[in-house]
């Protein structure tokens, strides 16, 4: 295949017969993020790249490895967001935000942009479902953030998931555990690999996310962060622990996740869900306390998190969830003749103006191949336009399931027939289900 008719490596058409299943997963995050008061923000999809090698932080793989970085004809450097907190963070401490009431509550869903190796849940443009929360230290917030999480999983369909905590310490603390670390890797330095010596100095607490298998062997057994916390993070973990523990969300400690980025301190987690193979973190977020001030706004308690789509749809199909249907055509207008398709495309427009999916022909098709057409669109009912019709200013309505046929007229009446018509189909649709439902 030529480049003409092929996408990037690493991108993925959502075609017109699969796009239901994200319409349906995008509408329930956003709503269940409205109900825990997060509200939708919308930030560029590109930004200065600096913003992102400072939040990120410069020692990651993330702004190491897979940045798409490029100098614009400004002579800009330029970065396409690899995620979605550095901007939202920008962009409440550019217009202010934080100087409003807090806490500020912002979701979002977004492409990003990473240039990984492509695989099954590994994308180099994919999306993200994110929510941030600004101006609060208490663990509360933390446990709030992760129920927001934890409901939209529910409400999307994902049924087995589960969700480990960890702290990772604050900068009263993690010097010290920095240290032990980096004592622990210098024993070991022959075993680690070329970025890893790098990360020795600057940011031993990167060799323990490192995928090089030879460093995870040595990594498994350094030194623990949760045997390093001081007080204060050890109460703001404490507390957070009782938090989930009185919503009942199931969660194991897991001294072992630091997460890619560097601005976390203190709770980070991650959802896990079997079943899709490597690429099983669906979900990961944590708290950022630093981050705010570090970029030059007020000293602002923050905490986020984010979830890969791609990965959610994959488990809610490894699950075997029904994917949604498309909506389908409520009615299809079928003309005969030239002066039928002028009514019918008016008839059409007239229904659409109304709420309704309506639909004529655009392609010249015999009445048999439209009402074929008609059949494909899953057509709830037809109405066929011929000469007779327009004479009588009367058509036939007919259910396309049912067969049964009504007389419909032309003018006036029409919408409060078809209204009533289209009642009826759903409320004997809704017994029938109910019928079915309770001989279950
Ligand atoms: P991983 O360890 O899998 O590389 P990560 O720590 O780099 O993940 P985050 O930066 O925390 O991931 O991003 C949050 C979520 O976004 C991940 O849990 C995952 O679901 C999704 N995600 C991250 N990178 C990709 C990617 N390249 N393709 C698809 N989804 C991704
Ligand atoms: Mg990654």
């Amino acid at each position: 295949m030529g480049i003409l008719t092929k996408a990037p490596r690493g991108t993925q058409d959502i075609l017109p017969a699969k796009s239901a299943p994200w319409q349906a997963m995008e509408r329930e995050l956003i709503a269940t993020a409205q109900r825990f008061g997060f509200q939708e923000i919308r930030t560029p999809t590109f930004e200065h790249t600096e913003l992102f090698s400072r939040s990120v932080g410069d020692t990651t793989d993330v702004v190491q490895k897979e940045m798409y970085t490029f100098t614009d004809k400004g002579d800009r450097s330029i970065t396409l967001r690899p995620e979605g907190t550095a901007g939202a963070a920008r962009a409440v401490i550019e217009h202010g935000l934080l100087s409003e009431a807090l806490p500020v509550k912002v979701s979002y869903l977004l492409s990003c942009f990473r240039y990984e190796k492509p695989q099954a849940g590994r994308l180099r443009e994919f999306h993200q479902f994110g929510a941030e929360l600004y101006g609060s230290a208490s663990p509360a917030a933390d446990a709030d953030l992760i129920a927001l999480a934890s409901q939209a999983l529910a409400n999307i369909g994902i049924r087995e998931v589960s969700l480990e905590i960890n702290s990772i310490g604050c900068p009263n603390c993690r010097p010290a555990y920095l240290q032990a670390l980096r004592d622990y890797f210098e024993a070991h330095r022959e075993k680690l690999c070329p970025t890893c010596l790098e990360r020795l100095q600057k940011n031993p607490l990167r060799i323990l996310d490192c995928k090089n298998p030879d460093c995870a062997a040595v990594a498994k057994d350094a030194p623990l962060v949760l045997d390093h916390l001081c007080g204060d993070c050890r109460d703001h973990f404490d507390g957070l622990r009782a938090r989930l523990d009185t919503l009942a969300i199931p969660y194991t400690v897991n001294p072992r996740i630091v997460r890619g980025l560097d601005y976390y301190t203190r709770t980070v987690f991650e959802f896990v869900s079997g079943g899709i193979g490597a690429q099983s973190t669906v979900c990961g977020g944590g708290r950022y306390d630093g981050l705010i001030g570090e970029l030059g706004g007020p000293q602002t308690p923050a905490l986020g998190f984010a979830m890969g789509l791609e990965r959610l749809l994959l488990v809610l199909e490894a699950q075997g969830n029904p994917p949604p249907a498309a909506e389908s055509c409520d009615l299809y207008i079928a003309p005969m003749g030239e002066t039928a398709a002028v009514k019918a495309f008016q008839l059409a427009n007239l229904l659409r103006d109304e709420g309704y999916y309506a639909e004529t022909d655009l392609m010249g098709r015999s009445l048999r191949a439209q009402m074929k057409y008609a059949d494909k669109l899953g057509a709830k009912f037809s109405l066929v336009l011929g000469e007779d019709e327009l004479a009588k200013g009367e058509g036939m309505l007919k259910d396309m399931e049912s067969g049964e046929t009504l007389p419909l007229p032309l003018g006036e009446g029409l919408l409060e027939e078809v209204d009533r018509r289209m009642a009826a189909r759903a409320y004997a649709q809704l017994e029938k289900s109910i019928q079915e439902n309770l001989e279950d």
